[in-house]
């Protein structure tokens, strides 16, 4: 199989189940979804719907049991764990809810580290991670550490940490969590903006505000897409 040029990821008809004593739950059942270079897929649906599950597939985080896997035209479907971490590395933007970022590094150091344990120069990764900080609106918190931002600030650094160089995937699982709304909808902005100039976006939410955002909402339920519909940038 292949995929749309456009297309940067692809699921198709990906399940996994976990072992629960006797029986087998169903985390994710049949699930295709593909999400192009500049669109932005919000997923929502109730607690333990397979949410979670369905972007730690799409990141490469999590085996599946069945169905394929494309990140930009590349299967994954049972890489190796070499080949997962260079995805990872090279075309994958995770933002976690918890932030993840080192408290002992600057800004700038954060969003470069992973650049650097991937063989970029130590000068060309601060020219990365200063261009991607500058993008997310953080021009002067180079040399600041994690607890002399703000918790927006903060997102923001993990947001560039994800997008910097030219990682094209960006996941997001209820990236604004921990924010006031205010700074959730920068945030939200700033995802935007990344993927209105060439990425494609998976956000997990729970508020259908952040799905205004979105150009296409997914609902699951059981591990199931139940419904499609336009977001409100469709
Ligand atoms: P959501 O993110 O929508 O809350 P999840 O993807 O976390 O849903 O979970 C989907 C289903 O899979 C749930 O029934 C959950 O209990 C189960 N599940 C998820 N991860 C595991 C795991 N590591 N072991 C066992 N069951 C799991």
């Amino acid at each position: 199989m292949s995929t749309a040029p456009s297309t940067v990821l692809s699921l198709a008809h990906v399940s996994r189940s976990y072992r629960d004593g006797e029986t087998a739950v169903a985390a994710l059942d049949d699930v295709s979804l593909d999400v192009a270079a500049g669109e932005l897929v919000a997923v929502m649906g109730p607690s333990g719907a397979g949410k979670s599950t369905l972007l730690q597939i799409a990141g490469g985080l999590e085996p599946f049991d069945s169905g394929q896997l494309y990140v930009e035209g590349r299967s994954l479907g049972g890489a190796s764990a070499g080949t997962l971490a260079e995805a990872r590395r090279k075309s994958i933007g995770y933002v976690f809810q918890e932030l993840n970022l080192i408290p002992t590094l600057t800004a700038l150091e954060n969003v470069t580290l992973p650049l650097e344990l991937d063989g970029t120069g130590t000068r060309e990764a601060a020219r990365i991670g200063r261009d991607a900080l500058a993008d997310v609106g953080l021009p002067d918190v180079d040399r600041r550490f994690p607890d002399q931002l703000s918790g927006g600030q903060r997102q923001r650094v993990a947001i560039a940490r994800a997008l910097a160089g030219p990682r094209r995937l960006l996941l997001a699982d209820e990236p604004t969590g921990a924010l006031d709304s205010r700074t959730g909808e920068e945030v939200l902005k700033v995802l935007r903006e990344r993927i209105d100039a060439g990425a494609a976006g998976v956000l997990v939410t729970h508020d259908s505000r952040h799905a205004a955002w979105a150009d296409r909402i997914v609902f699951l339920r059981d591990g199931k897409i139940v419904d499609v519909t336009d977001g409100g940038r469709a």
